[in-house]
């Protein structure tokens, strides 16, 4: 096996650069992919919540964002290679849509976030297509409605940034018919590039 556990949760073995071979090639697939960076706060969340700790089992990629998830594994002797930021993961992603003139879309943040990231991420990655974004605050009823949008835009990789364990959660209920290949949990990653 190639991953972990830390208190139950799986993380990948990985580097910065396995992880961002495994994101390119689950771009170039067909079925959605789940990536998740827990940091030791979505452990301690896990502890009290079965379903969330489940969900994140379940990430196809699941990266250790921050230090004290890798001395948590040195403690337990399960070694990781290296931190795998996901603010960083996500740029590397940015970076790959880019290259590659791919699609993305932004879930998450206050309304006009998401708009105020799109507009700073496309001046530093005039290649990639941005096919359309939507805040985070919205109400049970407004869920179809917004997965129709997501649905219809069909973009290369879903960002979701609702904050954990919401955006785990989103991900993985809807997992079976988000039409995109990689949806990526990014908490606050959002709000970064809006400024
Ligand atoms: N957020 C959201 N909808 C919600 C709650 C939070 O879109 O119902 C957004 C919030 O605006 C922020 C992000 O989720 O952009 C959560 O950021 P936080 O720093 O709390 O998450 P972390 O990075 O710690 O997971």
């Amino acid at each position: 096996t190639n991953y972990v556990k830390i208190f139950g949760v799986k993380i990948d073995k990985v580097t910065m650069e396995d992880a961002n071979k495994r994101l390119v090639s689950y771009m170039q697939g067909e079925d959605l992919k789940m990536v998740f960076t827990p940091n030791p706060e979505f452990i301690m969340k896990a502890q009290e919540d079965a379903d969330f700790k489940a969900i994140l089992c379940q990430g196809d990629l699941v990266v250790p964002d921050g230090i004290g998830i890798i001395k948590a594994s040195k403690i337990h002797h399960l070694d990781l290679p290296e931190r795998v930021p996901g603010i960083e993961l996500m740029e590397k992603a940015l970076e790959y849509c880019n290259r590659s003139k791919k699609s993305l879309f932004l879930f998450g943040g206050k309304p006009g976030v998401p708009e105020a990231a799109a507009k700073k991420i496309l001046e530093k990655y005039p290649n990639l297509v941005i096919k359309g974004t939507q805040d985070g605050y919205f109400e049970e009823k407004d869920e179809l409605r917004i997965l129709d949008k997501i649905n219809e835009a069909k973009p290369d990789i879903l960002f979701v940034g609702l904050g954990a364990p919401k955006q785990e959660k989103w991900i993985y209920k809807h997992r079976k018919i988000i039409n995109s290949k990689v949806a990526m949990g990014v908490g606050g990653a959002i709000d970064v590039w809006a400024g």
